[in-house]
């Protein structure tokens, strides 16, 4: 997936849901987008669009899902589609969405998974750019979290993602799963994993105004002794799957492709976020390799003193990347 062009799609593909917490109609439509735009969500209000950049400065505190938010426009539950493109290493997208509702739109659940927006991707086609990508290259560990959930990045010379969950369920208990960065391992290993959820836990859910459109259709439930869904899991460790969905889907808001390898324990939205947050907090734990452009100055922007003191080497003329 790690070429050295920006990428986007070849043409505009759409699909129509339910938001999982608003229980909304909503139809998200990805599409084409130029060099150094990054993802961007666009909404229509009458005659005018509305946009909002997939970025970490955007962020909006929700629970249980990633949300961004500027001038006005919310977008939630955005993690699912940001980690198709992202996890396929598209650079630059817009992401419309019409959700009816004007105070908070909701990307649709679709299945749970990422795999229907992968499936858009595919179809649409990718396409390779003429401008090169720019990289954040992890130099030293960067961690987050205390003894119990952590997340931690480290230097690699390939992108690479290790999770662990550890849940006192008979069906997960503790599951590790290491994933290569590439699309096709993407496409085959993480995509399909969807959304889960305890039973004990979805009345309370309700009861908080979340969850309004879960359904056996976009999340897996599981009892005390089995799941409530109909056939089996897709895989047997399809939670921790999922978890690496969600991390490369939050990932995407800091708007450059990371080389490093990251490690989560027990981690979950906040914490995805938090990394991404501290990644920006630690200018001396990385540098940017490839071309300057506007992707890499905006992030300079999101670094304190970062205008100033941020550089991009360029790319060695060998790199695989
Ligand atoms: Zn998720």
């Amino acid at each position: 997936m790690l070429g050295q062009r920006q990428r986007t799609i070849g043409q505009t593909m759409s699909a129509s849901g339910v938001g999982l917490h608003s229980g909304r109609p909503s139809k998200v439509s990805l599409s084409p987008a130029p060099v150094d735009n990054g993802i961007v969500f666009r909404r229509k209000v009458n005659s005018h669009v509305e946009t909002c950049q997939a970025s970490i400065r955007n962020l909006r505190p929700m629970e249980l899902c990633t949300a961004v938010g500027s001038n006005g426009f919310q977008i939630q539950t955005t993690e699912h589609v940001l980690s198709a493109l992202w996890g396929f290493g598209i650079d630059n997208a817009f992401i419309d969405i019409d959700s009816e509702n004007i105070d908070s739109e909701e990307v649709p659940a679709m299945d749970g998974s990422a795999a229907p927006f992968a499936k858009l991707i595919q179809l649409a086609g990718i396409l390779p750019q003429d401008r090169h990508r720019t990289y954040l290259k992890i130099l030293e560990p960067i961690r987050v979290g205390d003894d119990n959930r952590t997340i931690s990045i480290l230097p690699s010379p390939f992108p690479k993602i290790t999770y662990t969950i550890d849940y006192d369920h008979q069906l997960i208990q503790r599951q590790t799963y290491e994933h290569e960065w590439s699309a096709v391992e993407f496409e085959a290993n993480i995509a399909q994993a969807r959304t889960f959820a305890f039973s004990h836990e979805v009345e309370a859910l309700r009861a908080r105004g979340l969850g309004n459109g879960g359904s056996l259709d976009n999340t897996i439930v599981f009892t005390e002794t089995g799941i409530m869904n109909e056939g089996t899991l897709r895989f047997p460790d399809e939670c921790v799957r999922h978890k690496v969905l969600d991390l490369i889907g939050d990932l995407s808001l800091l708007g450059i492709h990371v080389i490093g390898h990251i490690v989560g324990k027990r981690s979950g939205h906040h914490l995805h976020t938090r990394l991404v947050q501290a990644i920006l907090d630690n200018p001396e734990a990385w540098t940017l390799v490839g071309p300057p452009g506007k992707l890499a100055n905006d992030l300079a922007d999101l670094v304190p003193n970062g205008k100033d003191s941020i550089q991009t080497v360029p790319l060695p003329a060998n790199s695989a990347f």
